[in-house]
């Protein structure tokens, strides 16, 4: 699959590198006990230390230092058993400390990887540099007064982890399914809510053009994307400005730029004269960060099955293709959705791909138009398997399965109870099929004439015509049968 970019004079391939950050999933900040509940009345979640009041000491929140090695482990990483917090000096409003408590020369976690899937089949490793602990900052509010700013410390201190990926990725494609990846990923573990319109979970993506074969180019940074949409559409965007920029004899500076997300453009924010400098140094109040190797073999029994291992269950055990087992296992409620219907009954193992088509078509469009979660779905597993089974036993046709499902979202009956209720089993008794066939080629003699005459295409007619009479329950197999039969003899 070539990812080469046509520019007006030369074809070019992008380069793309993601620095994600990701809430960890835990009741109370890094360094302090205050809660993290997202949406609560600004400056209610603030304690003396998120405050920065003059004496407080941080105090570490194991239970993040779990979350980080758990990610790690899940990305395939090594875990540093030291590393070291700094303090990353600037100033904002919405920084009250004047530095922010990060890591920068011994990050908890250094490399991993993470696989991306294509739809041909094919999938590609994605290495991850670091990932390491920080503390995410409070918020500047503008709009809620004409003339005054308002900071909300409600964030400050609440723990992130920063992943950091190689420059591997080569189109926004890519970008997108190398964030989805990671978000299941952390969601499968629990240590990220993966909330990306909350914020749970943005990335800064840097991005460089060159012709094939030629070294990096140089990159612009754009800050602070939170879906996954307006990543692909930035990158996009920068691409292209990039190619064209450089094709009339420009140059590339080394800007970090905001996406402005009703136009569709970049802007640039600083250039790399007016960048940083941080000043790292280690927090004098923290000690380095020991983690020893028990207490890292002890989570890692902990790690539940994550996506590609599930992939790769559902390729080996249920025949599904690479891609769609990639597809299904991306979202784990979906995921645990169509393992629970395949555990409730064993013949349904062989019919994993029915399971999947009525889960990703009828069930999710009925979800979706009445906006519910599939972990709150109306339709019980267990139902769902039992309709499936019901299909295949041709008790009902696929038809008639769609208005049973229907039936069984509104009213979360079992499909057997609805479908005795409404007598919607299907006809298999081939004399009654016979009795409907007789009625409607009686009732349209012209239309068998033509027929004989040679319009094969009257067929549909017909069956549409005996399906109707029998309410949509005739058994189609069998009434196709009855109908070629007799319009055989009639010749
Ligand atoms: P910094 O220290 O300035 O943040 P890093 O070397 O840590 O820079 O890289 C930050 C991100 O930029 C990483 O995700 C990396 O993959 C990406 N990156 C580095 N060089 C390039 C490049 N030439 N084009 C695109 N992305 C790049
Ligand atoms: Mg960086």
């Amino acid at each position: 699959m070539s990812n080469l970019v046509k520019g007006k004079k030369y074809q070019w391939e992008t380069v793309i590198g993601l620095e994600i950050h990701a809430q960890v999933k835990s009741n109370s900040k890094l360094f302090s006990n205050s809660s993290t509940v997202f949406g609560s009345k600004p400056n209610s979640q603030v304690s003396l230390v998120d405050a920065a009041m003059p004496g407080m000491l941080p105090v570490i929140n194991k239970y993040c230092i779990e979350q980080a090695v758990k990610t790690g482990i899940g990305l395939k990483a090594k875990i540093n058993n030291y590393s070291v917090f700094d303090r990353k000096n600037y100033f904002y409003a919405d920084l009250p400390q004047g530095y922010q408590i990060s890591q920068y020369k011994y990050p908890i976690v250094g490399e991993g990887k993470v696989t991306i899937d294509f739809k041909d089949g094919s999938s590609k490793d994605i290495r991850i540099v670091r990932l390491h602990l920080e503390q995410d900052a409070g918020k500047s509010l503008h709009d809620q007064n004409p003339t005054k700013t308002y900071v909300d410390l409600n964030r400050s201190g609440v723990a992130l982890m920063e992943i950091v990926s190689e420059p591997d990725i080569r189109s926004a494609d890519e970008a997108g399914l190398y964030i989805s990846k990671i978000r299941s990923i952390l969601m499968y573990l629990d240590t990220c809510d993966g909330n990306m319109q909350e914020g749970s979970l943005r990335a800064d993506v840097n991005i460089s053009v060159r012709k094939p074969g030629d070294d990096y180019g140089t990159r612009c940074e754009i800050k602070n994307l939170n879906s996954i949409k307006f990543i692909k559409q930035a990158i996009n965007y920068e691409v292209k400005r990039q190619i064209e920029t450089l094709e009339e004899g420009g140059v590339i500076d080394q800007n970090t730029l905001l996406f402005n997300t009703s136009n569709g453009k970049t802007r640039p924010m600083r250039s790399k004269e007016e960048a940083h400098d941080y000043r790292y140094f280690p927090d004098p109040d923290l000690l380095p960060l020991e983690i020893n190797q028990k207490d890292i073999d002890k989570l890692k029994i902990s790690i539940p099955e994550l996506p590609d291992d599930r992939k790769k269950r559902y390729v080996k055990d249920y025949s599904l293709s690479n891609y769609d087992a990639s597809v299904l296992t991306a979202d784990k409620s979906v995921s645990d959705y169509f393992d629970t219907v395949i555990k409730s009954d064993k013949s349904l193992q062989d019919s994993s791909k029915i399971v999947v088509n009525w889960i990703t078509s009828e069930l999710f469009s009925l979800l979706k138009d009445n906006n519910i979660e599939i972990y709150d779905s109306p339709v019980s597993p267990n139902h769902l398997g039992k309709l499936v089974n019901l299909i295949k036993a041709n008790v009902i046709s696929g038809k008639i399965a769609k208005d049973v499902l229907l039936e069984m979202f509104n009213s979360k009956e079992d499909p057997e109870i609805i479908i005795q209720k409404k007598g919607l089993k299907q006809v298999t008794d081939t004399s009654e099929i016979e009795i409907i066939v007789d009625e409607v080629l009686l009732n349209n003699k012209k239309m068998v004439e033509e027929y004989l005459s040679g319009k094969d295409k009257l067929l549909g007619f017909f069956i549409g015509q005996s399906m109707k009479k029998s309410k949509g329950k005739a058994n189609p197999k069998i009434l196709n049968d009855i109908l070629k039969n007799k319009l055989s003899k009639k010749n």
